[in-house]
């Protein structure tokens, strides 16, 4: 079978491999498709802080069940499905405590651990999520995403009746917002780029603001009054978003940072001390995130609608990558499809 594998930065190497035996409590999954994410990127420029080469990608993934192992119930072979791609150790203080989500030893399909950028690909039957009848499987390799947007607005709180502004209206950005709108938030997206808060609009976010010379808390009044943001989600993960975020937070509100930074962040604590705001980081989300954000996917109250900018076929990994560092910042979600 093909698989594809980065031995180091801007390389990927096509392999001719054996498909991978299963064991009694795992399924081998043939792959249809694979989602390009961001921390994808930041690995291909050789940027992600926390992985090492050689590495095959894919944490974004559908396809159906090859082959289901022995000891494995209520599955069936031909059914579509999704991967929640954290392993845990199961053992460490935050595994215990209910937070596997940060376990000290957590690895993720795709960047420190080989992923679904092959084939076939065998896995636990515990991190396998069922599709539901007539999910596509481009949908379907879009869970995870949004899965990250269901996990952020979990980590925010009770969000009904909330005012939300959400930094970055990329693929996270859009996500996150569109799934603290279905909880009852009220939100806004800010970006600089206007084509990706015209497809937010477009999906049914319904404050798109563009920020570039523009004061974030200006633009957050414009939306929210007076009252302001009571929380800001970070999904855009520049410095200069975390900044605003904080000069623009109202006193007592919450920042909540969900964007991989690339680099370390110089931040005005005496803002964040004197105004009592909450700073709070997410790390990705828990199983139970992934049944919401398939619920919300087939109740129609998060829509993929237009999310995805181009498709490659996994021979073509490369040219993928080319494509949106030449794209760089029009591009949305990147979709690698498996020979149809
Ligand atoms: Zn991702
Ligand atoms: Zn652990």
């Amino acid at each position: 079978m093909l698989q594809t594998r980065l031995p180091e930065a801007y390389t990927v190497e096509y392999r001719d491999v054996p498909v991978p035996e299963i064991g009694p409590e795992e399924v081998l999954i043939k792959v249809k498709r694979f989602g390009i994410c961001g921390s994808d990127i930041q690995v291909y420029h050789g940027q992600h802080k926390y992985m090492t080469f050689p590495v095959v990608q894919g944490h974004e993934a559908a396809g159906t069940l090859e082959k289901i192992g022995d000891k494995v119930s209520g599955l069936k072979v031909g059914q579509a499905v999704t991967v929640q791609p954290q392993i845990f150790c199961g053992v460490c203080q935050p595994c215990k405590s209910g937070h596997p989500n940060v376990c000290q030893n957590l690895r993720v399909y795709g960047v420190h651990t080989d992923g679904l950028g092959q084939e076939y690909f065998a896995v636990p039957a515990e991190k396998i999520i069922p599709l539901p009848e007539g999910c596509s499987f481009d949908d379907g390799a879009l869970i995870e995403p949004i899965t990250v947007g269901v996990g952020a607005v979990r980590r925010c709180g009770d969000v009904k009746d909330r005012n939300i502004c959400i930094l970055g209206a990329g693929p996270i950005g859009n996500f996150t917002a569109q799934v603290a709108q279905a909880k009852g938030a009220q939100v806004m997206v800010t970006d600089i780029n206007q084509k990706k808060l015209d497809l937010a609009a477009s999906m049914g976010i319904k404050n798109t603001i563009n920020t570039e010379n523009r004061d974030l808390k200006t633009c957050i009044a414009d939306v929210f009054g007076p009252a302001g943001a009571d929380i800001i989600i970070d999904c855009a993960g520049a410095p200069a978003s975390l900044t605003s975020a904080i000069k623009s937070a109202r006193p007592a509100s919450k920042i909540v940072i969900v964007a991989n930074f690339k680099v370390p962040v110089e931040v005005e604590i005496p803002l964040i001390q004197r105004q009592q705001i909450d700073v709070l980081g997410v790390m990705m989300y828990i199983k139970e995130d992934f049944f919401t954000a398939v619920d919300l996917v087939s109740q129609g109250k998060v829509t993929t609608e237009g999310i995805i900018s181009e498709y490659f076929d996994i021979s073509k990994l490369k040219e993928a990558y080319e494509y949106i560092d030449a794209n760089r910042l029009d591009v949305n979600k990147v979709m690698m499809t498996f020979g149809e």
